[in-house]
């Protein structure tokens, strides 16, 4: 029996990860992220994500783009660089290409896919090939973990190196418990995946936990009701991401993002209410909430 180290975040906790950006550094010391998310109808999570991202302070960032969403991408998001892929069908990265995509994971400090996706074997078929061909970070989530929760012999392919960010739903579906039964117990609950799959986990809503296969557990306390809205989710993948890029361990920018997210979001609430949040708006004050804490 493991023993658990439960801590409550702290402002301090989150300055003490977030690295000091020296004067004569450059992009390269920042990290290379690598973006695998967004289809047709949700290239705004892809959005959301890169945008988070980039805020949260990684030197540079590659999208595999399905081919007919490219120009969306490139118009939208300018500070990326965007690598069309052949498609699966319309609007959905295939696996046609896939050595492509392994050379821009060596190349990749982290690596992160589900947000937008979508559902299908193709993309449970990329999934596989990634895990198989990396042991660099990886942060999961959307539709990447429902893949696992289908596919539940890939969570075999899942190292201490990656960061998986379920909301009770998405736990549910990887580990078969009632959802009711996830809330009550969500400590344990994120504990026992973590310990089991060897992963980081971020089970997401209200005071969301963090929890690492060695039994560190962080209680995230920042954010608010406003932030139960669209997009919310795909902001917080890109903040882990971000972090991930510039060398904070997986554990440790799991903790962190959390933080900055849910800080991010009561900023926005403090200007315009929860009725009004929106995803994007956390996105534009993630600035403030990280320049806030260093
Ligand atoms: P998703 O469901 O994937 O869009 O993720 C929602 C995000 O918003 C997660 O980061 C949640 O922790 C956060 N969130 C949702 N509801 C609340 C709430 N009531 N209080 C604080 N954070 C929340
Ligand atoms: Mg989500």
């Amino acid at each position: 029996n493991i023993r658990l180290n439960i801590n409550l975040i702290t402002k301090d906790m989150v300055k003490e990860v977030l690295p000091f950006r020296k004067k004569d550094s450059y992009k390269g010391n920042y990290g290379k992220a690598y973006v695998v998310a967004g289809s047709t109808g949700m290239t705004g999570a892809s959005i959301l994500t890169c945008e988070a991202t980039l805020r949260s302070g990684a030197g540079l960032l590659k999208i595999p783009v399905p081919q007919s969403l490219n120009t969306i991408m490139e118009t939208r998001l300018i500070e990326a660089i965007t690598v069309p892929l052949p498609e699966f069908k319309k609007g959905v990265v295939g696996i046609s290409d896939i050595e492509k995509i392994i050379k821009t994971m060596e190349e990749s400090d982290v690596i992160t896919v589900g947000p937008g996706s979508g559902n299908s074997r193709e993309l449970e078929e990329l999934l596989r090939n990634i895990l198989e061909h990396t042991s660099k970070p990886i942060v999961l989530d959307a539709d990447a973990l429902n893949s696992l929760a289908k596919r539940k012999e890939l969570l075999e392919l899942i190292t201490s190196q990656t960061v998986m960010t379920p909301h009770v739903g998405e736990m549910s579906r990887l580990t078969d418990l009632e959802i009711d039964y996830i809330k009550e117990n969500r400590i344990e609950v994120a504990t026992e995946f973590s310990r089991k799959w060897n992963t980081v986990v971020v089970l997401k809503g209200s005071r969301t936990v963090v929890a690492g296969p060695n039994g560190d557990i962080y209680i995230n306390e920042t954010g608010n009701p406003g932030m139960a809205t669209a997009g919310s989710g795909d902001v917080l993948t890109g903040i882990v991401t971000g972090f991930i890029a510039q060398g904070i361990d997986p554990l440790k920018a799991a903790m962190a993002a959390v933080y900055v997210h849910g800080m991010a979001g009561d900023l926005v609430a403090e200007k315009l209410g929860e009725y009004g949040l929106m995803a994007s708006d956390i996105v534009k004050q993630l600035p403030f909430a990280i320049k806030e804490i260093i």
